[in-house]
């Protein structure tokens, strides 16, 4: 059960229907959704009667639930706007796609302003970077630490990008905040229920990457519990999913995309790069990913790829990430238009995004 307070509601009567929530021994969260305050009734109410809560104070609209992640499906941001280092863009909505670049992990100084500084030339709005990584081995590269998330900071200020690094455990949080914009969870961690409580508490966005092998469902009901903390900015990560294919490092789920964009009320991203594992899969991907409706790429990259520390294997330089944005404009811009304004727009908006990508790739010559 969902009670709907709307926008701005009176604090007093908010107030007064928590305390008859209370005094009836039902228990409840609150959440601030961007156009409603909502109380979500969290212990089992079906044999109460919708009158009991639709006549509490303020109570705009009771939602009786027929799913069990509400927020996911219809409570959480469309459209997410990422700021931070001087740098912005927007995930979801009827915005552009946006690529976010940079190294599997944070090596040092060197590397990272390397590969940040070419990724923004390519056309990357995010920079990221892996500072705790959680490698399948003890023995491989486990990352810099704070010491990785600091170099984020700066390597982000100096190129204007805002930065997102994974967080692996609720003690990381505190002190990733202080340097990052973006909270990922990595596809090991998407059932790591603690760590999504505490990054509901947070208020920044999370990138939440599907498990290895989670279900839909499962990536929706793991959304849920950030949201259920408060934090409504909660972005889904399509990195594709275990099986009994070997020819890549995982299968890229294309068709879960395609569910939770149409399910779901939360900007969807693809990881091409965890996906496949192989360099030469990155671009195909990413172009049948925007194809299929993704709000946004995240990729690996590296100035040179083979010296990578980890997931060396799936790396790509800037220019081949450069190519891959302007694969993405030509392919959203000229389906955005098929679906707004019918096949007559299709041809110029093509041709103009075709004139672009030359003045493009002259302009970053002649630099
Ligand atoms: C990563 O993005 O660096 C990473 C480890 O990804 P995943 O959690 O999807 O394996
Ligand atoms: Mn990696």
């Amino acid at each position: 059960m969902i009670l709907s307070f709307g926008h701005s509601p009176d604090p007093e009567l908010l107030e007064r229907a928590k305390l008859a929530l209370t005094e009836g021994g039902v228990d409840y969260q609150a959440v601030v959704c961007a156009r409603s305050t909502l109380l979500i009734v969290t212990s089992d109410c079906d044999q109460i009667s919708g009158h009991k809560f639709s006549t509490l104070p303020g109570v705009q609209k009771v939602v009786r639930l027929g799913s069990r992640t509400p927020l996911a499906l219809e409570g959480g941001r469309t459209k997410i706007e990422v700021v931070g280092n001087g740098g912005k863009f927007v995930l979801g909505g009827e915005q552009e796609p946006v690529v976010i670049a940079g190294p599997c992990a944070v090596e040092n100084y060197e590397q990272l302003s390397a590969v940040a500084a070419g990724a923004r030339v390519a056309g990357a709005l995010g920079l990221r970077g892996g500072a705790y990584k959680p490698r399948s081995s003890p023995y491989d590269f486990q990352g810099l630490g704070l010491e990785g998330l600091k170099l984020l900071k700066e390597v982000g200020m100096a190129n204007k990008m805002p930065v997102i690094s994974e967080v692996m455990s609720p003690e990381q949080i505190e002190s990733a905040a202080e340097y990052i914009d973006v909270f990922q969870v990595g596809a090991r961690n998407m059932y790591n229920y603690e760590l999504l409580k505490e990054l509901g508490r947070q208020r920044k966005p999370v990138v939440l990457k599907r498990g290895i092998s989670a279900t839909v469902d499962e990536l929706l009901q793991a959304a849920e519990y950030i949201l259920l903390g408060g934090n409504m900015q909660v972005i889904l990560c399509e990195r594709g999913i275990r099986t009994f294919e070997p020819s890549t490092r995982n299968t890229l789920d294309l068709a879960a995309v395609a569910v939770l964009k149409s399910t779901s009320n939360l900007p969807v991203i693809v990881d091409p790069s965890h996906a496949t594992g192989k360099r030469d899969l990155i671009r195909p991907l990413s172009r049948a990913a925007i194809a299929c409706g993704a709000d946004g790429l995240i990729i690996e990259s590296h100035v040179e790829p083979d010296k990578s520390y980890s997931d060396a294997g799936q790396a790509i330089t800037p220019a081949q990430l450069g190519e891959i944005v302007q694969d993405m404009r030509l392919i959203a811009r000229t389906l955005k238009a098929r679906d707004s304004e019918g096949q007559v727009e299709v041809g110029i908006v093509a041709a103009s995004a075709l004139s672009e990508r030359e003045q493009i790739f002259s302009g970053s010559r002649q630099s």
